[in-house]
This record gives structure tokens, C-alpha cells and sequence, in this order.
């Protein structure tokens, strides 16, 4: 199995001792392409924090993070700035479209963001995908929470990337949108070779991932492997 996501020995504290605050402690998780991850745990146990250390957004206080074999936990804010448009894709609850833009312009951003060219066809594709065919010229305000979360995931795969974090991708959904959501995510994962990681709270999520990481103060507590079905 091909391992796309390493941490190793990963340790992140705010503030200062006695005082600290230790979010993760001493976290050994390996993650391997093509496969589903939830991560759950209670309220300030740590998912947050292991999302954004694992995706660099954040640097782990101590411990190495390696993405796709780069040591991501060691470089400098311009070069994880490039690595995070090209190799990583984010969900979040709220969706984060840019209410301006059409569903296409969207889809397409993080290709600007790069520097590479925007594939209108790419984008159509993508949207197609996801069940929104015919909707490119839509402005994200004109969609459902649901669909405003397909163009979400449909903007995260556009650039292929080496993993997608989703951060409580339903949160903000009623139970069957979210359920349709979820079968997007995990289609990405079987159909087209991604790999996907989903901080939630939600344990229908969890159910439906190939693996579920149960956080408990920063500390990984069960690894649970589902045997496929
Ligand atoms: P979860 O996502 O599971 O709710 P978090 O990763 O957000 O947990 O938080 C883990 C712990 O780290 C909590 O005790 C939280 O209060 C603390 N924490 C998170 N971010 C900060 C921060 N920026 N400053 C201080 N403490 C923080």
C-alpha cells in the first residue's frame, strides 16, 4: 500500500508550561492512498488541530509530517502555500465558494490560484461529476446547502490532488444531503482513486469510512480498520 500521508511522533502545544495546552501528543498515524479516513473523537480532543498539522496549515510543535514522501512539517509558508493549491483539496462545513464568482469560475480557482491553465471542459467534467451538470454559470447563492458543497468537492478534485481533508463536510446539511455528500466523497475515493480524510462529528460518516481514527486529548486512541464489504 502506497502511503500518501505520514505523521510521526507529531506533538502540538499552545502556550507555554504549566499553562500548555498539549492539542496532540505524540500522534503515529499513516495514511494510504486510495482509502477513506474519518477522524473522530470529542469536542477538543485534537481533530482539528491533527487536520490542519496534517494538511500544513499549522506546524506541528515536534514530529515530522510527510506528504507523498515530502517532509511538509519542515518547509516555509510560500512553498506549503504551493503545495497546499496543487496536491491538497478542502471541504469545510460552510463550503467556502466565493459568492462572486459563477459555479465554474469556483470549480476552477484553485487552477488559477497555480498558475494553470482553466479548462472549461475540466471544470464542466468535474461539475458533472458531482450531479450539476448545467449549473456552470450559477453564482453559489442561487444553490442549495447541498449543491454549494458538490461544487465544494468538485473545486478539492479539480486539481487531482494527492489528498482531500474534509472538515465536518456535513455539518451544515440535513440528513439526506449529507448522505448524498458522503456518497460523493467516498464515489472519489472507489471510482477515481482518491484519497479522503473527513474530521466529523457525524457518526453516519464514520460508518461509511474504511477506516475510522478516534482522537481522546490529543492522543490517538482506536485505529479501527472496516473489512470491506
Ligand atoms: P477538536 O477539533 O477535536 O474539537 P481542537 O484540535 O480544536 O479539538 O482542540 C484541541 C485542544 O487544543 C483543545 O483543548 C483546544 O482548546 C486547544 N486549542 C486549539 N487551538 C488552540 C489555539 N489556537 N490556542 C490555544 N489552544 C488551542
Amino acid at each position: 500500500m502506497n502511503t500518501v500521508l505520514e505523521l510521526k511522533h507529531v506533538s502540538r502545544s499552545y502556550g507555554r508550561e504549566p499553562q500548555a495546552v498539549h492539542a496532540l501528543r505524540d500522534l503515529d498515524v499513516r495514511l494510504y492512498a486510495c482509502s477513506f479516513t474519518a477522524v473522530v473523537g470529542p469536542s477538543g480532543s485534537g481533530k482539528s488541530t491533527f487536520l490542519q498539522c496534517a494538511a500544513g496549515l499549522d506546524q506541528p510543535t515536534a514530529g515530522t509530517v510527510r506528504l507523498a514522501g515530502q517532509e511538509i512539517s519542515a518547509m516555509g509558508e510560500r512553498e506549503l502555500t504551493r503545495l497546499r493549491r496543487g496536491r491538497i483539496g478542502f471541504v469545510f462545513q460552510s463550503f467556502n465558494l466565493l459568492p462572486a464568482l459563477t459555479v465554474q469560475e469556483n470549480v476552477l480557482l484553485p487552477l488559477r490560484l497555480d498558475g494553470k491553465r482553466r479548462d472549461p471542459a475540466r471544470a464542466r467534467r468535474m461539475l458533472a461529476r458531482v450531479g450539476l451538470d448545467g449549473r456552470e454559470d450559477a453564482r453559489p447563492g442561487e444553490l442549495s446547502g447541498g449543491q454549494q458543497q458538490r461544487v465544494a468537492i468538485a473545486r478539492a478534485l479539480v486539481t487531482e490532488p494527492d489528498i482531500v481533508f474534509a472538515d465536518e463536510p456535513t455539518g451544515s446539511l440535513d440528513q439526506e444531503t449529507a448522505a448524498e455528500v458522503l456518497g460523493l466523497l467516498r464515489e472519489a475515493v472507489s471510482s477515481h482513486g482518491a484519497t479522503v480524510v473527513v474530521v466529523t462529528h457525524d457518526p453516519a460518516v464514520a460508518a461509511q469510512a474504511d477506516r475510522v481514527l478516534r482522537l481522546a486529548e490529543g492522543r490517538l486512541v482506536a485505529d479501527t480498520v472496516r473489512a470491506p464489504v
